[in-house]
């Protein structure tokens, strides 16, 4: 066998498990009214929460802060590549969340990666709660600090490690809604033991950005919890419906960031226009109380709706809502039926969540209409008896 029968050999490996991924070619905008080779489909997948990745009036700050601001930034941002309206997003944001400063990156992805490995090193310690999003886990290995993961949501436990470690810099880290399950993590309590054992607080609120708190001012807000401490990172890419994180805090900790942040300093900066369109998604954001107003209607429609005995949704207060299968090939026939119907849902399955635990990741969207949820509902019930 030479190197490429290899990943031949791995890549059929993955067809027996039942774990090869494949991706559809979307025909137009986001929304959950989607064409896909074709045919209609109602899709309950995207973190599109507020349902404005496909909005016109996003679109169209696009244009004009590309026709403004141009396209490509042309420089890593330390070096020549960040411009006026980046700054101005920047303390969009830091009012728009309360805290003093904030960082825009790229990604969610590279913001986790910039910020773990700029606040702890080798001999620090990081406590994490095991079902962390992946990029939390990654940087949590880059910044070689120890890592200590804690049981789901296990403060008791957390607290025990806390009170062994030895470490000179502790670094508490959490999702606040988690990503695959849509659960909250126990915020004032995690701040409660960042000071009792004077730890930072690293909360990735890539899911309560734009949909929790007042205004959509997200989970921290919601929890009314802040200090020095405690850095917050918020997707710009899920309910903001654009691309893009960023990092707020304490003016000293952003400003740390800034230096030492590997993926804010070797990365080109991000496009100007973005930033000109994430301006004005921030706008639709505070204003969005009626959408925020009706993706809580759909919740409550959907969780009260479902009559499973075989398949169950997780506790869920939020737009994620998952519905636990089990195996793969359940998950995945699942899906295939729902798809038939004309509705997409993707089985979600290891290494993404626990081996047995695969499931449906249902996500609603203020886009979607009651009448989506009740024909979503209504399907998944037939399906469990004839599945
Ligand atoms: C999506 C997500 C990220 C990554 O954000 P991107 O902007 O998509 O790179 C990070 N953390 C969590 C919890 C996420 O769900």
């Amino acid at each position: 066998m030479n190197r490429l029968d290899h990943l031949h050999a791995a890549l059929d490996r993955l067809d027996s498990q039942l774990l090869r991924r494949v991706r559809r070619d979307i025909e137009g905008s986001c929304s959950p009214h989607v064409i896909i080779d074709g045919r209609p489909f109602t899709a309950f997948c995207s973190n599109d929460y507020l349902g404005l990745a496909g909005d016109p009036r996003l679109a169209e700050a696009l244009a004009e802060g590309a026709r403004r601001w141009g396209v490509g930034a042309g420089a890593s941002h330390l070096v020549s590549g960040h411009y006026a309206v980046q700054h101005a997003l920047e303390e969009r944001l830091a009012a728009f969340v309360g805290r003093e400063r904030a960082l825009v990156f790229s990604s969610g992805f590279m913001a986790n990666m910039g910020v773990i490995p700029a606040m702890v090193g080798r001999g620090d310690a990081i406590f994490a709660d095991r079902l962390n999003h992946a990029s939390l886990i990654d940087a949590m290995l880059l910044s070689r600090a120890d890592a200590h993961r804690i049981q789901h949501l296990d403060t008791t436990a957390l607290e025990r490690q806390l009170a062994m470690s030895t470490a000179e810099t502790k670094l508490i880290v959490s999702d606040s809604v988690f990503s695959m399950d849509g659960d909250v993590a126990p915020l004032r309590e995690l701040m409660a033991l960042a000071e009792r054992f004077d730890a930072w607080l690293l909360i990735d609120d890539a899911h309560g950005f734009g949909v929790l708190g007042p205004q959509g001012r997200g989970a921290l807000a919601e929890a009314g919890i802040g200090g020095w401490r405690l850095i917050q990172m918020g997707t710009l890419s899920k309910a903001a419906g654009v691309s893009g994180a960023f990092v707020a805090g304490d003016a000293t900790v952003i400003e740390w960031l800034m230096q030492k942040a590997r993926t804010y300093i070797f990365t080109t900066g991000s496009p100007p226009a973005m930033a000109h369109a994430l301006l004005a998604s921030i706008e639709l954001i505070e204003a969005g109380d009626d959408r925020r107003a009706h993706l809580v209607r759909l919740i409550e429609c959907l969780t009260k709706g479902f009559a499973q005995e075989r398949w169950k949704l997780l506790p869920s207060r939020t737009a994620i809502q998952p519905l636990i299968v089990g195996d793969n090939a359940t998950a995945l026939a699942l899906g295939a039926a729902l798809m038939e119907e004309g509705l997409w849902i993707p089985a979600i399955r290891p290494p993404t969540v626990p081996t047995g635990s695969a499931r449906l990741r249902i996500t609603l969207s203020a886009a979607h209409t009651l009448a989506d949820v009740e024909r979503l509902i209504e399907t998944i019930n037939r399906l469990e008896k004839t599945l």
